[in-house]
């Protein structure tokens, strides 16, 4: 029996997310998110035609008559949504049943749901927090043209670190001086694009670079990045950029000599920091830098607190750096502090849904037998996926991130019963490679079987960019919409208002 046929003839009401609202609804695995799913379908904020993905009208589902004034649709980029991004994830797995039953290829494909109002909270948050320091956001976090779109809107810069990252924001329409060229070690024609495309604030660590600048780009405006302490950070990005201070005094009198203009210092404290206090220490040796840079006879006005921040930890970080740019900077009312956030803005906005393709079990698992003793903290079942770590879970490898899979959709419903009773498994992706595992160890429901679905939440930063097609495995692509909590509205608004 193949798992559509499970999935109509068990529960098809539960596929219909509009009117099963009190099942679904108690069904949400997630608390805080319980309240708004909840309210929106009971008061019926999700008419069906407006959750529907439009790709999938063909498969009989309802138009609306509805029409709301502040539609938002940006020629080239994939419909936007409204609604809860539950929803979305729940539609997104209905519409494979569809796309199944009309025999499509690929027809469980993994997705990603992507929520911009929790970009806009982010930043909302950060504004009040940091209220001094404008962010340029890092785009290699995640590249995304809606996420780029929506923080240009809003009035962020953009950290680049290629040409190709630079003219993707240009294209948006965004102002040059908006840019950092936040790589310290740039190839010369990138310095030659750069200067030709207005972009003069630039990253340098070493004297190679100075006089690549110095040939290329003469006028740039230059921030010399320092290494700080980054043995607190997921990523050490230590190991590769960052002048030492004792080398600063010779880089800054080289640049000097070079006619070059160097305004100000960067650091980046290493990226997922998880401990706050990495800042205050990079702050003091930023003040330390600008002593050399008044040594030199330049006069800083520019310091670049980087990236490294938090979503759990954010609070505690600004504090941190709140106190220690008051500390370090007392006078500061020529200094403009800027940072480069990335997995901040867009960690959470970002829900990946995996259909569960393959499953490898032993006898005694399969057979249902009681009386064979299993460890209940050992694997003893295998689940692959639809995605694994040459596409979206690249984060594993390259982030050092370790992501726990929820239960979407188990045996044809969205009711996934806590009391259901549950078994140790490992998690797979879906290329012929061993090294492809999602999740080692996950205590999933024993009923867990192919065809049901599995997903992640923070799965935003530094995943979809990084993302392989390898052993012919697509990228997983991603469903759009404003969200239902607060900020929807305002997304709708600043995207609509956008003239780049
Ligand atoms: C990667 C990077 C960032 C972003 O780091 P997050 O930890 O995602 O905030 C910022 N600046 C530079 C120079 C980077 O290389």
């Amino acid at each position: 029996m193949s798992q559509l046929e499970i999935l109509t003839a068990h529960c098809p009401v539960d596929f219909d997310v509009v009117s099963c609202s009190p099942p679904l609804a108690s069904s949400l695995p997630r608390s805080h998110h319980e309240k708004y799913l909840h309210n929106a379908l009971v008061n019926g904020l999700f008419p069906s035609s407006h959750i529907v993905h439009p790709q999938d009208n063909s498969y009989g589902l309802k138009n609306s008559d509805r029409h709301y004034d502040d539609e938002v649709s940006i020629p080239g980029l994939p419909p936007l949504h409204r609604g809860h991004p539950d929803v979305h994830l729940r539609q997104g797995v209905m519409n494979a049943l569809h796309l199944s039953a009309a025999g499509e290829p690929d027809a469980e494909k993994a997705f990603f749901v992507a929520d911009l109002s929790s970009v806009y909270r982010q930043h909302e948050r950060w504004k009040k927090l940091l209220p001094e320091i404008e962010p340029y956001y890092a785009v290699k976090c995640n590249p995304d043209p809606y996420v780029l779109r929506l923080l240009a809107a809003l009035g962020t810069g953009f950290d680049c670190a290629s040409n190709g990252e630079i003219n993707q924001v240009l294209e948006l329409g965004v102002n040059p001086e908006r840019i950092i060229f936040a790589n310290p070690c740039k190839a010369n024609s990138f310095i030659r694009s750069a200067a030709k495309a207005g972009v003069d604030m630039m990253t340098f660590d070493n004297t190679d670079e100075l006089y690549k600048i110095a040939r290329t780009h003469p006028r740039a405006k230059l921030v010399v990045r320092i290494l700080t302490d980054d043995s607190k950070s997921l990523c050490r990005l230590g190991l590769k950029f960052g002048a030492p201070l004792v080398t600063v005094p010779a880089l800054l009198a080289k640049a000097r000599e070079l006619r070059l203009d160097v305004g100000g210092v960067s650091f980046h404290v290493g990226s997922g920091c998880y401990d706050s206090s990495a800042f205050s220490d990079a702050v003091m040796r930023a003040r330390a830098a600008f002593d050399m840079g008044k040594e030199a006879g330049y006069d800083f006005n520019l310091l670049d607190v980087g990236g490294g921040f938090e979503d759990a930890t954010f609070e505690r970080t600004a504090a941190v750096l709140t106190e220690s740019i008051d500390q370090y900077f007392p006078q500061r009312e020529h200094i403009r502090i800027i940072a480069e956030p990335g997995r901040y803005y867009v960690s959470k906005a970002f829900s990946l849904a995996t259909n569960i393709i393959a499953r490898r079990a032993p006898p005694s698992v399969e057979n249902a037998q009681q009386d064979v003793e299993i460890d209940p903290e050992q694997p003893s079942v295998m689940y692959y996926i639809n995605d694994g770590v040459y596409g979206a879970f690249n984060c594993i490898l390259f982030d050092h991130q370790k992501p726990q899979p929820y239960v979407l959709s188990l045996n044809g419903s969205f009711h996934v019963p806590s009391s259901a009773p549950t078994r140790a498994a490992s998690v797979w992706g879906p290329t012929c490679d061993s090294l492809d595992c999602v999740c080692p160890l996950a205590q999933l429901p024993a009923a867990l079987q192919v065809g049901d679905w599995l997903a992640f939440e923070n799965m935003g930063a530094y995943t979809v960019c990084a993302a392989s097609q390898f052993n012919g495995f697509e990228v997983s692509r991603v469903v759009y919409t404003t969200g239902a909590g607060p900020g929807a509205a305002e997304v709708r608004e600043a995207l609509r208002a956008f003239q780049g």
